[in-house]
């Protein structure tokens, strides 16, 4: 009487396949049979079917190259040598198995086609920048559990630049009591007798699929049931958004509002920290979208002062900055309003370059590589679920396994995720306005001016091209008791100080207008909002005063890349990555913040302002000590 098993759930009992201790002529002597299997019951061929539908998806002339893990004795990746061959298709092949004893016989077997092969458990293997195209696993995937499974798919998408596919079994009771009966009249083999029926009880049903899919965070993929008893899932990248050949304004193009497009990682916002953060993980090899709502290349508040310690870390994203010509600054002047001054060698000092060109060059870097950046594109909201975001943007929808907010100081976006910072009533760290303009003036190339008036300071240093950036930060309060007109503000309150009125009176204003930005904030923020792990201004401010605020940006993308390279290869827990993030961050940044906003309080009264320098100019290595403090080392 045959014994009747229940197929309603996926059966967890080892296959003899899976013990260490089979002999390798009995591992052979299955390998053999299940080629035969293979060929003869159409599985071959669906493995062919799976690497049509993502070559159909992502045309191209180049070589591809595909990836099998658990590839056994190799026969799957002959079987795609064959038929690349015979469709004049140039392919490399790339085969891992854990077992050295399959591995060696594969290399035996196809000793003739291009493959590397390699023994391996997969989750190990760094593809580094040569990912493949193609990666995909026939009769693997139940060999592992549910859990082991979401893992693999979400290593198998962050590796493969094309697509991936999966070729496995369909848990059904035709199939197997079909199987049962054919290997034991059939088979000479023990392990296909026991195996392969057992294989079909750990197989799946298609909503079991679906799930293990929803779970990994992966929805681009088309589950399809195919002859005998197998399912066929193939997932496969969208086209970018935008590579180096499209025209800018192009982008809306490429995108289908029904199938929002799917990424490893999606940046809100496109200053430094994000621009920084996308070339980054473009070099690591990952989809990105970087959204930015103005349109580049524009102009920005900011003193345009960036300190020494990003010079390395900017060149390595590929900017010639020693070929740029541009002012290094070494000397700091402060002023009181009532003309008391100081002056300093800087530590490290900085240099100097207008934000229209250095967001434009890392712009350009960005495109260079791939990321696919959409500009004149505005965040509008960003939801989690089923460990994916869903961005809606002015552009579309997009989704994205990790989200990074590099959207500055304030944005609609802190509003909608309703920010602490955000709800915090008007304060003396909140309620700043910054204005900017670019100036032709007389003043050392080799030094910053910071000149201070009344409940507020000024920034003066060369740029790029003979030019100077005048940038000053005052508080709301200010520009409301003079009638809210910037003009009559510096000539009422600015010009209270004898260098700024002289600055003002004989420079030339290159723009007709200042550009401007209100609502400055240097409240204290969270790092990690709702799964976004936010970087540069987002993440905190520190005031503009200890010139810095850009080498924050740019290193706290480094820091988040760290984080984020490990979590998508695995390494890692959202959590981890999450709450790691979030404690490099403080341990980097929080002491810096802390001064700043300390010395922020030393200006802008008047009296206090003088007394503070008065005192400072007595202690010069106090001033170099409490300027170290608001900076950090080379990174
Ligand atoms: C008055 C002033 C002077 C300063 N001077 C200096 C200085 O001399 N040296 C220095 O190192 N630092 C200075 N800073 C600080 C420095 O400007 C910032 O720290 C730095 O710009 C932060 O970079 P970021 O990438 O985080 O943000 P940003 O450069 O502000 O970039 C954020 C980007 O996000 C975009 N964005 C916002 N919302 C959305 C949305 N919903 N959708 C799409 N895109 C969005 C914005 O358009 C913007 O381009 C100064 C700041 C101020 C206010």
């Amino acid at each position: 009487m045959p014994v009747m098993i229940s197929l309603k759930l996926r059966s967890y009992r080892k296959e003899l396949l899976d013990n260490e201790d089979i002999p390798f002529a009995d591992i052979r002597q299955n390998m053999k049979e299940l080629n035969i299997i293979n060929t003869h019951l159409g599985g071959h061929s669906i493995t062919i079917d799976g690497i049509k539908k993502i070559l159909k998806n992502s045309p191209g002339n180049k070589p591809i190259t595909v990836c099998e893990i658990g590839c056994g004795g190799g026969d799957n990746l002959k079987a795609i040598e064959k038929w690349c061959r015979i469709n004049s298709i140039k392919a490399n092949f790339i085969g891992i198995d854990i077992k050295t004893e399959c591995i060696e016989f594969a290399k035996q077997q196809f000793d003739s086609i291009n493959a590397k092969w390699v023994t391996a458990d997969y989750k190990d293997v760094r593809f580094g920048n040569n990912k493949p195209d193609i990666i995909f696993s026939s009769l693997f995937c139940h060999h592992f559990t549910n859990e082991a499974i979401v893992m693999m798919l979400q290593w198998m998408k962050a590796n493969a630049t094309k697509g991936f596919f999966i070729n496995d079994l369909h848990r059904h009771p035709l199939a197997y009591y079909s199987i049962k009966t054919i290997t034991r009249i059939f088979s000479g083999s023990y392990l296909v007798k026991n195996d392969a029926p057992l294989s079909v009880a750990r197989g799946f049903t298609m909503n079991e699929w679906k799930t293990i899919f929803d779970e990994a965070g992966i929805s681009n993929c088309n589950i399809q049931w195919k002859w005998a008893f197998r399912h066929l899932i193939t997932c496969c990248d969208p086209p970018s958004a935008l590579t180096i050949d499209s025209p800018i304004g192009d982008n809306e193009t490429a995108r289908d509002a029904n199938n929002p497009a799917k990424y490893d990682v999606s940046i809100i916002g496109g200053g430094l920290a994000g621009l920084a953060l996308s070339i980054q993980l473009k070099n690591k090899g990952y989809s990105v979208v970087l959204l930015e709502k103005e349109q580049y290349p524009f102009h920005k508040v900011c003193g345009e002062y960036i300190s020494l310690e990003s010079w390395n870390f900017l060149i390595s994203l590929g900017l010639p900055l020693t070929e740029m010509d541009l002012p290094i600054i070494k000397k700091l002047v402060v002023s009181s309003p009532g003309g008391n001054y100081l002056e300093h060698d800087l530590p490290l000092g900085g240099f100097g370059i207008s934000r229209y060109r250095l967001d434009h060059e890392l712009y350009k870097i960005a495109v260079s590589k791939g990321v696919a950046l959409y500009d004149q594109c505005k965040m509008e909201e960003v939801l989690f679920q089923n460990e994916q975001f869903t961005l809606e943007t002015t552009a579309g929808a997009f989704k994205s396994t990790v989200c990074c907010g590099s959207f500055g100081k304030r944005s609609n976006i802190d509003i909608k995720l309703g920010r602490g910072f955000i709800t915090q009533k008007n304060n003396k760290l909140n309620n700043y306005i910054g204005v900017k303009y670019h100036i032709k003036t007389n003043f050392p190339a080799d030094s910053i001016a910071l000149h201070n008036f009344k409940n507020g300071y000024c920034g003066i240093s060369k740029i790029e091209d003979d030019k100077y950036c005048l940038c000053y930060l005052t508080n709301a309060a200010n520009l409301k008791e003079n009638n809210n007109s910037i003009p009559t503000m510096e000539k009422n309150v600015l010009y209270k100080n004898k260098y700024l009125k002289e600055v003002f009176e004989n420079s030339e204003l290159l723009y007709k207008s200042p550009v401007t930005i209100s609502q400055v904030s240097f409240s204290k923020k969270t790092q990690v909002e709702n799964h976004i792990l936010m970087i540069g201004d987002a993440a905190g401010m520190i005031t503009p005063l200890c010139g810095n605020g850009m080498s924050m940006a740019l290193h706290s993308s480094k820091i988040a890349e760290t984080f984020i390279d490990a979590f998508l290869q695995l390494k890692m827990s959202r959590d981890d990555m999450e709450t790691g993030y979030a404690k490099k961050w403080q341990q980097t940044f929080s002491r810096r913040l802390a001064t700043g906003r300390l010395i922020q309080q030393m200006f802008g009264k008047e009296s206090v302002t003088n007394r503070f320098i008065s005192f400072m100019k007595q202690f010069p290595m106090l001033t170099k000590a409490l300027i170290k403090q608001t900076h950090g080392k080379p990174f």
